[in-house]
């Protein structure tokens, strides 16, 4: 179904002509994205009860980095409703938007953008669609949570600024480059207050580590089959839960290797079915929930699963 979707390119954008209402995601690589059959089919089933979703379109773009400040301009300037942001894009684009909500602000990154006159108006739904995830398939909150990061790129910091709002109980972070890692360390070290945050090289695992961690994997270590996993988990002391964010491949070398250790796995199709959802809702106005189990239907049909 996904390969039905053409990649789209920043000269179609140039010449962008065509009517109705349009939406986007954007990514750097987007071959893999699956959120346009996900988007089309909620919106195909809200066209059938309400005529004014009839002309609603979701197209996907392969935008290079460089060329996102042009290709925000022409999507602002064709007046397409809503975009959707995805590697590498998220971070680059928050300093982008005319206005950031508010409870995107500490995660310095946006994954999902509305149209205004005055320009962009910046959202992350990424920890919304984690938590939801996370409740779903491990029936665990965030809150009182001992969690381990993996990563701090876009998708890493919406989790963690979910983590310490929710109230986790200690939050740990581990990035393979330390600039990024203290970047983002220094970001959250307002929002922790007395909750502990603490950062390491995902090698290095330090002593004092609690046990019973959720650890979420929130880099793309796993894109390809050939990655090894981004942390060895075996040198943690008894991880309670594993989820990786990435759902396409559903099954990584991180996942396999929680399997191997009877630590329940979970790859990231439910916190890409909630974070759209979510977005759905800040485009249309239609409650996150309604839409799920469409876009949850139709995404699993996407990837062949189950
Ligand atoms: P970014 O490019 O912003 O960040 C990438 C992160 O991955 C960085 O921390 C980077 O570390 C790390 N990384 C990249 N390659 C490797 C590697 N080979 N080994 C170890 N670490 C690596 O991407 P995003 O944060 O936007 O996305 C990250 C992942 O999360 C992607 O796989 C994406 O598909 C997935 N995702 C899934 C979502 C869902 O709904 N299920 C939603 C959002 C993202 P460094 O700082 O060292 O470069």
């Amino acid at each position: 179904m996904a390969a039905l979707d053409p990649v789209l390119t920043l000269c179609d954008l140039e010449s962008w002509s065509r009517p109705g209402t349009a939406l986007a995601v954007l990514g750097h690589p987007i071959q893999h994205s699956i959120s346009p059959p996900m988007h089309n089919a909620a919106l195909a089933a809200l066209a059938r009860a309400d005529a004014r979703f009839a002309d609603w379109k979701y197209f996907r773009f392969e935008i290079h980095p460089d060329d996102l400040p042009r290709a925000l301009d022409l999507l602002h300037a064709k007046k397409f409703r809503g975009v959707n942001l995805t590697v590498p894009h998220k971070i680059i684009a928050f300093d982008r938007v005319a206005e950031v909500d508010a409870a995107a602000r500490p995660a310095g990154a946006v994954n999902t953008l509305r149209w205004s006159e005055r320009g962009w108006h910046g959202f992350n739904t990424d920890g919304y669609g984690l938590a939801s995830a996370l409740r779903e398939v491990f029936r665990r909150e965030l809150s009182g949570a001992h969690v381990l990061l993996l990563g701090a790129g876009g998708a890493a910091r919406g989790a963690a600024v979910e983590c310490l709002e929710r109230r986790c109980a200690s939050l740990w972070i581990a990035n393979r480059t330390r600039e990024n890692l203290d970047g983002l360390l220094a970001a959250l070290a307002g929002l922790a207050g007395a909750i502990p945050l603490r950062g390491f090289a995902p090698s290095a695992p330090p002593p004092g580590l609690p046990g019973g961690l959720l650890v979420i994997n929130a880099t793309s270590a796993g894109l390809r089959d050939t990655d090894p996993p981004p942390i060895d988990l075996a040198a943690l002391p008894g991880p309670a839960a594993v989820f990786d964010m990435i759902y396409n491949p559903p099954q990584t070398p991180l996942l396999r290797a929680a399997a191997a250790l009877r630590i329940p796995p979970a790859n990231g199709l439910g916190m890409l079915v909630h974070q759209g959802a979510k977005a759905l809702e800040i485009w249309s106005g239609v409650p996150a929930a309604q839409t799920a189990p469409t876009m949850a239907a139709a995404a699993r049909a996407a990837l062949g699963v189950a």
